[in-house]
């Protein structure tokens, strides 16, 4: 039998269930893309790398940081950061996939528990996988049921650390983590609380440094910044003890044996934070673009969405979800259908993310081609109700 068969044979699968997925050129107003701020375009970030290229600075590193690949820009980032998150020390991976599977594949120590929310990022998952502890997820968002397994484990004479993993703004859903309830729980428990603040930085918190900001510096505390989404760039910055970021030097093998980041990119990251810092009009612009789309959804579609700039509107099965996708995108609407395996069976939906890259009159068109789009289709208005 041809080998490329079993392929097209798993495509021809995917297409069945809804759930093919293929790349195509941007079009359509966003409101997909995670560039919140809209930095991805900003010109005091071209200015500086363009500042660099002039002041000589290598457009790549050349090596793994271990090796030769180790620039001034690389460290000068990540003193900002560790400054301006204030915490002990930060250290710069090449992306936020990177940074999460480094993160559990090597921290956790065989017989330690990892407890994670059920929806954390496919990166957490992958790193999990990589590493030597154990890991058992708990119901979203549920502390009573996090502090269960790690009572539980206790009494079955688990004797090594526990791990707390958990997003700040959770990615698919947009709502939030307790995180005091979960950093009273690890302290009590002696547990490191692992923060992914992907779609936080920049976004909320003083100076835009997030939700997890009150609990940077503590000694049980690690959180993950991503440079993709708010600062517009791209790689991840991991913030926490400096003990914790040598480690991880040392042994973090996505670290150790990849090639570091472009030094522009470090250049281009510390100049996204001096953005995020000095521009906070970016971030109420957001909230207020934000709620006035979460208005506009309650009105007109009857659809509760989270207070955040990450709306989702649940709609169940893939087909449905992806029809009224389709409208959208065909009315000139960037909005994407979110399927299983990335949100569990039965929660397609469409995640609409609001960025400045959009503004009220744009909002508006949406709403009315949602209702549109879905007015039209009975099997999806009877699931939202
Ligand atoms: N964590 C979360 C919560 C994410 O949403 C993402 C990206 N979708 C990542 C980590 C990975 O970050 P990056 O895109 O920088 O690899």
């Amino acid at each position: 039998m041809d080998p490329l068969k079993r392929y097209s044979g798993f495509l021809e699968e995917l297409k069945n269930q809804a759930r093919h997925r293929s790349l195509r050129a941007q079009s359509g107003v966003d409101f997909t893309s995670n560039d919140y701020l809209a930095l991805a375009h900003s010109g005091r970030i071209r200015d500086a790398i363009i500042r660099a290229l002039e002041r000589g600075v290598p457009s790549g590193s050349g090596g793994s940081r271990l090796l030769r690949g180790n620039h001034a820009e690389h460290e000068h980032l990540e003193q900002d950061a560790a400054r301006f998150f204030r915490t002990e020390r930060a250290l710069l991976f090449s992306s936020g996939y990177a940074a999460n599977t480094a993160l559990l594949s090597t921290l956790p120590q065989r017989g330690d528990l990892i407890v994670y929310d059920e929806y954390v990022h496919a990166s957490a998952h992958d790193g999990m996988k990589l590493g030597r502890a154990d890991s058992l997820s708990f119901p979203h968002n549920d502390v009573t049921a996090a502090e269960c397994a790690m009572r539980t484990w206790r009494q079955r004479g688990g004797t090594g650390t526990p791990w707390i993993v958990v997003e700040s703004l959770y990615s698919m859903d947009g709502d939030r983590a307790p995180l005091e309830d979960l950093s009273v729980l690890a302290r009590h428990f002696g547990a490191f609380l692992l923060i992914d603040e992907a779609h936080a930085t920049g976004v909320f918190g003083v100076d835009g440094r997030g939700l997890a900001d009150k609990f940077e510096g503590s000694d049980h505390v690690l959180v993950l910044h991503t440079g993709g989404k708010a600062l517009g760039v791209s790689g991840a910055l991991v913030t926490g003890p400096a003990v914790l970021c040598e480690f991880l030097v040392n042994r973090a093998r996505p670290f150790i044996f990849a090639t570091a980041p472009s030094p522009l990119s470090a250049v281009a990251l510390g100049e996204s934070l001096s953005i995020i810092r000095e521009e906070p009009e970016r971030r109420i612009r957001l909230a207020a673009l934000a709620s006035y789309a979460r208005e506009a959804i309650q009105q007109r579609i009857g659809a509760w969405t989270p207070q955040s700039q990450i709306l989702p509107i649940i709609i169940g099965q893939s087909g449905p979800t992806l029809r009224v996708a389709d409208k959208l995108q065909a009315a000139g609407f960037d909005v994407r259908a979110i399927r299983p395996p990335t949100v569990s069976e039965g929660k397609a939906r469409l995640r609409i993310s609001i960025t400045l890259n959009t503004d009220e009159t744009a909002i508006d068109g949406l709403v009315c081609a949602l209702e549109y789009a879905m007015h039209r289709q009975s099997d999806v208005l009877s699931a939202l109700r």
